[in-house]
């Protein structure tokens, strides 16, 4: 194949910044740089109505006048209904040459607005259209290419991009060979390769744009899934997990005790967990359910499913808040078992560490719950069955594979990731392609929806008015602020502020206000919190450091201060930190009266609606799915060259189908039929960076 530099219009400089500026290292990578957008071309306007916010025009126009003044070259240009000026700062000989008075050319290009006056500054121009023809590119949809200024500079226009992309694509179209089999593309109802890349760039006509494009996002969906599924079938097959053939007797005695009966949707994933537990195979499983949606149960029911099984479990929470409050619903259930658990926490003590550790290592400890200080080296299992992982995206892998190397036995845990923050579908799918997604879709009975509004910051005295109706009838508040500043201690300060206005305005006596923050000491933290949910105070006054699942049931209250400063999904775990007990809970947006649009945008639609996994589709669409909120990538894990997670989740969901049906047909995928699809896979573009790889 030719060198990228060796192709017409190209040469060494513009290869160069090809590849400095847009990672085009080959006349391959050149073909599958697509237009971003199209111009129809196909319409010519009129001087006279041309506005200058519309994006391009076209018109048809004689030349009446050209000067260079100063350095630029200024070409009068007029049609029937009026004249505009036509202007160039570069190729001004060439140009003055070409567009001699009297002459008729088509100028296509932006309008700008110079002096009050329109003016279309570097133009395209073109010969008018033969005879016949209503323009010289009658009803051609031509591409727009992403282009930066540097590129721009050294003269690669849209039409010499155009050009350029014309000769590779004769370079390269004739021994393309199709990365998908004939049997798939009859099956979906694609075009092939060829035809796409030949529309994709150069459009015979809408409609078979419209078929390129699909092509090429499913190809790029598809590959994607086929890569993914196949590690997990590779996984599924080859890891060998521990068996867990019974129920067991301890979930036994903990599900007859419960107190209430579980949701269709937790019994679902019980089930799931459990047949992967029988399975064999090594269970990989990501837990998804919107706050307050019962997962804890389902994390203490799957535990006790190993402990029936002569295996110990442990449960990792991020904080050691959650970590004890974990450990004190565990320990609710556990009542009826004769499992013992134990909390393992950096601010554990030194003798009662020692002992915890000595329990770990014995194996009379069944259950232990922690935080970071479970994978600390000194720590040793007789026989870890299953790690539960609470709130995931807190827990790099590498640290997470460290407590696999803690086991006596040679197995792996089989491993239960939960979180709570919903992933849109699209993503998950991507994402976690290949561990398995149980999702908790419904919401224990009996639960109010929470009153979501919002308010201007003017009305702060009716706030707290509100604020104290509540207090008196027992309830409790949770006043939360933002981090707003770069520095750690302007954000303290301004924490520090709000908590003084509060307490200014709940006086003690009668009113107590506890308040949390990053800077306190771990026994600091826990013992404000504690004194929070054991209702020894009534307002709490904190950062976000409350987001991720403290569970105060009578807190009924959630005021979220300069709310338009908070994302989507960490409004909506914020939200879901009230509404837990019977009472009808508020939650009260304080946001600046003016706000941008974004801003109102997103206020608006959590007031809209408390379905977690709309707010994070909703979200994803806004911010785009590398900005997700809650999944704390920078960027996804693969970049998409054409297809969109947040705009092509239908044809994802199919792609993923077929790369399903193929594989179940042809698991290995040796079957010759498929052989394309092996040499796509094998030049190893879909490798996704591993962020579910936990084992
Ligand atoms: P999550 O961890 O998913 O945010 P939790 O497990 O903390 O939610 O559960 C929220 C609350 O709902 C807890 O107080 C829990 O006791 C209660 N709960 C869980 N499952 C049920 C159920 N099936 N019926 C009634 N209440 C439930
Ligand atoms: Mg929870």
């Amino acid at each position: 194949m030719t060198e990228l530099q060796y192709l017409p219009g190209v040469g060494p400089k513009r290869a160069a910044l090809l590849r400095q500026e847009l990672d085009i290292q080959t006349v391959r990578d050149l073909i599958q740089l697509y237009p971003f957008r199209y111009i129809d071309r196909s319409g010519i306007q009129r001087i006279a109505d041309i506005r200058p916010d519309v994006a391009y025009v076209q018109i048809m126009a004689r030349v009446t006048s050209a000067e260079i003044i100063k350095k630029r070259l200024s070409v009068k240009v007029a049609d029937s209904s009026g004249e505009i000026e036509v202007v160039f700062f570069k190729g001004i000989k060439w140009m003055s040459e070409k567009l001699k008075p009297g002459s008729v050319f088509v100028f296509f290009g932006k309008p700008s607005c110079f002096n009050d006056k329109i003016n279309l500054v570097h133009p395209e121009v073109d010969n008018p259209p033969q005879n016949g023809q209503s323009s010289p590119t009658a009803g051609v949809l031509s591409g727009v290419y992403p282009s930066t200024e540097k590129l721009k500079n050294s003269g690669i226009t849209g039409k010499v991009m155009a050009k350029i992309m014309s000769a590779a694509l004769s370079e390269c179209l004739p021994d393309a060979q199709d990365n998908i089999p004939d049997y798939l593309l009859k099956e979906k109802g694609l075009v092939p390769l060829r035809f796409a890349l030949q529309n994709i760039h150069f459009p015979k006509d809408s409609t078979s744009l419209e078929k390129a494009i699909r092509r090429l996002k499913f190809e790029e969906l598809f590959f994607l899934q086929l890569s993914l599924l196949k590690q997990k079938y590779v996984r599924s097959n080859g890891v060998e997990g521990i068996p867990m053939p019974k129920v067991g007797k301890d979930f036994n005695a903990c599900y007859e005790a419960l107190p209430y009966s579980l949701t269709g949707a937790q019994k679902r994933v019980i089930k799931e967990i459990r047949s992967d537990m029988m399975s064999g195979h090594q269970m990989n499983r990501l837990l998804q359910g919107d706050v307050g949606s019962g997962k804890t149960m389902v994390a203490v029911l799957s535990a006790l499913i190993a402990t029936g099984n002569g295996y110990q479990a442990c449960i990792m929470a991020p904080t050691e808040v959650l970590a004890s409050q974990h450990y004190a619903n565990v320990q609710k259930y556990l009542s009826t078992t004769s499992v013992k658990c134990a909390l393992l926490t950096g601010s554990s003590g030194t003798k009662e560490r020692r002992e915890i550790h000595a329990g770990l290592e014995d194996g009379s400890i069944g259950i232990i719950i922690g935080t970071h200080a479970l994978i600390e080296d000194s720590v040793r299992f007789n026989n870890l069955g299953l790690a539960i992982i609470d709130e995931q995206h807190r827990f790099g892998v590498d640290q997470r594979s460290r407590l696999w190397s803690k086991n006596r036995i040679g197995l792996p845990p089989h491993v239960l990731v939960m979180t709570a923050t919903p992933i849109p579908r699209t993503l998950a799918m991507t994402l976690y392609g290949d561990l398995d997604v149980s999702v908790i879709d419904e919401m224990p009975p009996g639960r109010k929806p929470v009153q979501t509004l919002q308010i201007g910051q003017g009305k702060r005295f009716e706030l707290y008015n509100f604020m104290k109706k509540e207090i008196d009838k027992g309830r409790q508040v949770f006043v939360v602020y933002p981090l707003i500043f770069e520095s750690e201690k302007l954000d303290l300060q301004n924490l520090e502020k709000g908590y003084e206005d509060i307490v200014g305005a709940f006086p003690f006596p009668p009113y107590k206000v506890a308040i949390v923050h990053g800077k306190q000491s771990a026994e600091e933290k826990a013992f404000n919190m504690s004194a929070f949910a054991a209702g020894r105070a009534n307002i709490l006054v904190s950062t976000t450091v409350i987001e991720v699942g403290v569970d105060v049931p009578n807190a009924s209250v959630m005021v979220i201060e300069s709310a338009q400063r908070f994302g989507l999904s960490q409004l909506h775990q914020l939200r879901g930190r009230v509404g837990r007990g019977a009472e009808q809970a508020f939650c009260i947006l304080v946001r600046d009266n003016k706000l941008s649009k974004e801003s109102k945008k997103r206020i608006d639609l959590l007031c809209s609606t408390e379905d977690g996994f709309v707010l994070a589709e909703e979200d994803m669409k806004m911010r785009g799915p590398g900005d997700m909120d809650g999944t704390q990538q920078s960027g996804l894990p693969i970049k998409l060259n054409i297809a969109s997670l947040a705009k092509d989740g239908i044809l994802l969901s199919e792609a993923r189908a077929t790369a399903e049906k193929v594989l179940s047909a042809d698991p290995t995928l040796s079957d010759p039929i498929n052989e394309a699809l092996v040499r796509e896979l094998r030049k190893g573009k879909y490798k996704i960076k591993d962020y579910s790889q936990i084992s």
